[in-house]
């Protein structure tokens, strides 16, 4: 199996996972980029997988399934036109004609019903994670989130992360403000420069890199849990309000 990234929009990725001449699309926000590289690359779509219903990650399913009738899998919890195959945490997709399986992680948080998909190395998380950050609190908590995370965070150590947006530069920002003094954090943000500069993507990422420098998967760690104490001028107990506080911390942070 081999990934590809689709750019869409101004920051989301569209993967694509191939086999021979299969293709499937995760989070087609738009089909214009697909349908492309489908006619170049004489290739038939074989599924669609949604991590959740926002339209930057769904707007292209009603456009491709009008070409390619094929599966959509997405999650249980929302209401997505189009799904066919709704899933939950454990579930086994199996994707038509290719070898690799996946399986299902719940992770509520950016909205209600948010799911992963973790398989053959790879996890596609759509908003949830993001290098050295994590999706805004739309629809849960941030104690959902907390717990999400942490089940991510849990994969192996050589997982590569294929998140929906790239998001990483800015998210480094706001790391070397929560945690100036990570060196695994200023030896990432200058790779993440010159990867932007040369206009490469950050992503995947993988979550050894994400453990040593992402600030929201290390509020456990003490000198993140007192940068925020710091920030809120309280006591903090335990990781899942020291997440809370770096959530809040990062919507009003400006660079
Ligand atoms: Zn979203
Ligand atoms: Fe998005």
């Amino acid at each position: 199996m081999d990934i590809q990234a689709l750019r869409a929009f101004e920051d989301n990725y569209i993967w694509l996972l191939r086999a021979g001449r299969r293709v499937v699309a995760v989070d087609p926000g738009d089909e214009a980029p697909v349908l492309d590289y489908l006619a170049k690359e004489d290739a038939g779509l074989a599924a669609i997988l949604l991590t959740h219903h926002h339209g930057d990650h769904t707007g292209g399913v009603a456009g491709l399934l009008a070409r390619h009738p094929v599966p959509v899998f997405g999650p249980a919890g929302e209401t997505i036109a189009g799904v066919t195959v709704p899933l939950r945490e454990g579930d086994p997709v199996a994707l038509p004609g290719f070898q690799d399986h996946f399986r299902v992680i719940d992770v509520p948080g950016h909205t209600r019903g948010h799911i992963a998909y973790y398989g053959h190395g790879a996890l596609f998380c759509g908003d949830t994670l993001f290098g050295c950050g994590c999706g805004r609190l739309f629809e849960g908590t941030a104690e959902q989130m907390w717990t999400s995370l942490c089940k991510l965070a849990a994969l192996p150590a050589d997982t590569l992360v294929y998140c929906a947006h790239e998001y990483t530069q800015s998210n480094v920002r706001f790391a070397a403000a929560v945690e100036p003094g990570n060196a695994a954090l200023l030896a990432r943000a200058g790779r993440v420069a010159q990867l932007r500069a040369d206009r490469q993507s950050t992503v995947p990422f993988t979550l050894a890199e994400e453990r040593q420098t992402n600030p929201f998967l290390r509020s456990g760690e003490a000198e993140v849990t007192a940068a925020a104490e710091r920030h809120c001028g309280a006591r903090l107990a335990g990781a899942a309000e020291v997440f809370a506080v770096l959530r809040e911390w990062k919507n009003d942070f400006r660079q």
